[in-house]
């Protein structure tokens, strides 16, 4: 066999080997056949005054510290993430060590980075079919722009001031800024069905911003979860007419809390406060799930 011939064989073996390998990277994982929630350690918050910020004092909080987590629901419809951390990917060195940021006293930690998380499970940002966002505060965007492929479901109210000039309280308008070219669903200022099944609803819930959303999930074994974003930070803000300093809109808030308090009161539904650390703490975490 003359040389050229040799080389032609072996790159036609080479391409053989590595052809199935990349129909393996672009063939998406298989839809479960009932709605699951994935849980992801998106980093922590701590230093904060809960009462500057939040009129709570440190000794009427069980904790003070919050963590941030991102979710994935995959469902046999598609699949939807759900916040994306407060740190984003990009911050992570190639080793993979913890990032802290954030300014004195305030800490802003994370020890893994998110797409890592996702890849665990089999999931690429090729795989999401929708992105939401509870609401633009920048400890739940940061990687939003990794999921511009995806369609983004979010209210008019709220993608406005995403978008204007200049940027309205606690956000990183670059964490987001490929969003704007997104495929977008403009949401109804009520209950939303993001897989036409019943299975996951998005709820309007304003006022902390002003086109601030809750998710539910009807699971089939775990039963009703609402994903209550910020609508509280503690638990024990529920009850209380205490909203945050930088509430969008005091009045808006106490709303959207009674009508979701009397919603809960209704389906039984659990409560997932985002930030409460005792919560995310009793939760399974990726790669375990709710179903
Ligand atoms: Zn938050």
């Amino acid at each position: 066999m003359n040389k050229k011939l040799v080389l032609l064989f072996a790159a036609a073996a080479l391409l053989a080997l590595s052809a199935p390998a990349q129909n393996n990277a672009q063939k998406h994982p298989k839809a479960p056949k009932s709605l699951r929630v994935y849980v992801f350690d998106c980093g922590m918050i701590k230093g904060l005054d809960p009462f500057t910020t939040f009129h709570l004092k440190k000794e009427e909080l069980a904790g003070v510290d919050f963590v941030v987590p991102c979710y994935l629901i995959a469902g046999p419809k598609g699949t939807l993430m759900w916040d994306v951390g407060v740190v984003p990917d990009s911050a992570f060195k190639p080793d993979g060590s913890p990032v802290s940021q954030g300014n004195p006293p305030v800490s802003i930690t994370a020890t893994k980075p998110l797409l890592p998380q996702l890849a665990a499970i089999g999931y690429t940002p090729a795989d999401i079919t929708y992105l939401a966002l509870s609401h633009y505060h920048s400890d739940h965007t940061a990687n939003a722009n990794a999921f511009a492929g995806s369609t983004w479901l979010v209210h008019q109210t709220e993608r406005d001031p995403m978008f204007a000039d200049k940027a309205a309280g606690i956000m990183q308008q670059s964490s987001f800024s490929s969003l704007k070219n997104s495929k977008t669903k403009i949401l109804p200022e009520t209950d939303y069905d993001v897989f036409g099944d019943g299975s996951a609803i998005i709820k309007y819930a304003p006022g902390h911003t002003p086109g601030h959303q809750v998710l539910l999930l009807n699971l089939k074994k775990t039963g009703p979860v609402l994903i209550a974003g910020d609508l509280y930070h503690y638990p024990e803000e529920r009850f209380t007419d205490k909203t945050p300093t930088f509430e969008f809109s005091h009045e808006q808030s106490l709303a959207s809390r009674k009508a979701i308090e009397d919603f809960l009161k209704k389906s039984k539904a659990q409560l997932w406060i985002e930030h409460d650390l005792a919560t995310f703490n009793k939760l399974k975490k990726a790669p375990q799930f709710y179903e």
